[in-house]
């Protein structure tokens, strides 16, 4: 196991390692970079590699963009490798990646690092529920090829059809493999609804492991797609006629000797205790500002309608899609997941969120009330009024409104990243909003 800068040392001569590439997220997820050569990785991993405080904006706010929020005058951060995350990367020549802690210039966590706030909560969850929190990120996504110019499904196959295992079988398979060569575990794959839509399922693991290997599952997705001549997308709704990609989060807790959040006692008849159901009240009570994090961009919401397999409503229950948690069968291994994420959300931000609503509903023992049994798509609007039951923001706008006036999760998250964020989400929909497009063109134009 690699735990120490020496231990990094010894893998890299070893394994006949010449860059390393040390990696961490902005605030809209994408992956931010540099490759160190290996001489200069033992300097590197003890104070750090700089980089300007306005990279974490860079998505919405390229250098293209006149007044970027985190300016030319926002100093700089240092991003620390985490050794525990060293891996050889596979289909890279002599490269090998670790994740980075964010810090500022005297060592101390920097305000704006989502991965070390990850860490304190985990830690503070541990305190407060006397177990480890777990997780697995089950992300769904398309295979698509280019024709004529368009993107277009890689295959045809239908839902959990064999066919469709067979059309996407080397490109699966590698990926398993991949997977297995970086020591991430991969327990099934399907064909999901969509044709080219594959879903493919990691052994669930503590929460902040579980968090770094989405990062690396996405990344590998994309890679090994774009190696292959094909579009690896985790879009959550590249078309408007085929089903989106959702992102669930599984979530559980142990102790050295059992699950927590199983109480086979439980009155309501799910077979979970008390730590579960608060925590779920939790994730429901701060429902739309979750939203935000965790579905985070324009496209997000074209997923979330109600009659699909996507969350719409504010509720949770057990073998039914169509609510925001669901407890899963079978009952011997209690957890739930989390179903309004998608794959364009920064994960160290999502689960620190998560971990942070679910700690709010323990500390005030927040009750999720009663299961939802039926699909939530079907009710009118006056039963789900009369369930209590409210809808997920319709956009990412809504969305960012709640969690503007969320300060438990303002406090939870630090001030830093949640201004930051809200500011670099309100920039996309602003350029989304004054842009007009083919649609409007057409039917405005035309009938006005
Ligand atoms: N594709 C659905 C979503 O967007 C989920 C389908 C499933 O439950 O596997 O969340
Ligand atoms: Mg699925
Ligand atoms: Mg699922």
């Amino acid at each position: 196991k690699v735990t120490t800068k020496e231990d990094v040392l010894k893998r890299i001569e070893e394994e006949g390692i010449d860059y390393i590439r040390i990696e961490f997220l902005d605030y809209a997820g994408v992956t931010r970079a540099r490759t160190i050569r290996k001489e200069f990785i033992a300097g590197a991993m003890e104070s750090g590699v700089n980089f300007s405080a306005a990279i974490m904006d860079f998505t919405m706010f390229d250098t293209y963009v006149p007044n970027p929020l985190y300016g030319t005058d926002s100093g700089d951060f240092f991003a620390m490798p985490d050794p525990e995350t060293f891996v050889v990367l596979p289909h890279r020549r002599k490269t090998a990646r670790m994740y980075c802690d964010l810090v500022d210039e005297n060592g101390n966590p920097w305000a704006g690092c989502p991965r070390s706030i990850l860490k304190k909560l985990l830690k503070e969850a541990e305190d407060i529920m006397g177990g480890k929190l777990f997780m697995v990120y089950e992300q769904e996504a398309y295979l698509l090829k280019e024709e004529n110019g368009n993107l277009v499904p890689a295959d045809n196959s239908a839902c959990f059809s064999s066919d469709g295992l067979d059309e996407q079988e080397e490109f699966v398979q590698k990926f398993i493999e991949s997977m297995a060569e970086m020591g991430l575990e991969t327990e099934q794959m399907s064909s999901e609804f969509g044709p080219g839509q594959v879903e493919i399922n990691l052994k669930y693991d503590q929460c902040l492991k579980a968090t770094d290997d989405q990062v690396t599952f996405r990344q590998l997705f994309k890679h090994l797609a774009r190696d292959m001549g094909m579009v690896g997308t985790l879009a959550p709704k590249p078309f408007d006629n085929l089903p989106g990609s959702g992102l669930h989060i599984h979530i559980s807790m142990f102790d050295e000797k059992q699950n927590l959040f199983k109480d086979l006692n439980d009155s309501r008849g799910l077979d979970l205790s008390d730590k579960a159901y608060h925590f779920i009240g939790g994730i429901l009570h701060h429902g739309k500002a979750l939203s935000a994090i965790g579905a985070p961009t324009m496209n997000s919401y074209k997923r979330m309608i109600p009659g699909s397999w996507a969350p719409a409503h504010i509720c949770y229950g057990a073998g039914n899609r169509s609510v925001l948690v669901r407890v899963l069968e079978p009952r011997r291994e209690r957890r739930f997941e989390y179903r309004g994420a998608d794959g364009t959300c920064n994960p160290y931000l999502l689960s620190a969120a998560l971990v942070a609503a679910g700690l709010h509903g323990v500390r005030q023992r927040m009750d999720p009330g009663v299961p939802l049994e039926q699909d939530a798509g079907t009710l009118s609007n006056q039963e789900l009024e009369a369930l209590g039951i409210e809808w997920v923001p319709r956009n990412l706008k809504e969305a960012l409104e709640h969690l503007s006036k969320d300060t438990i999760l303002a406090e939870s998250i630090g001030r830093d990243i949640w201004q930051e964020f809200i500011k670099v989400k309100n920039e996309e929909w602003n350029q989304h909003h004054n842009r007009v497009d083919e649609w409007e063109r057409k039917l405005y134009a035309k009938i006005y």
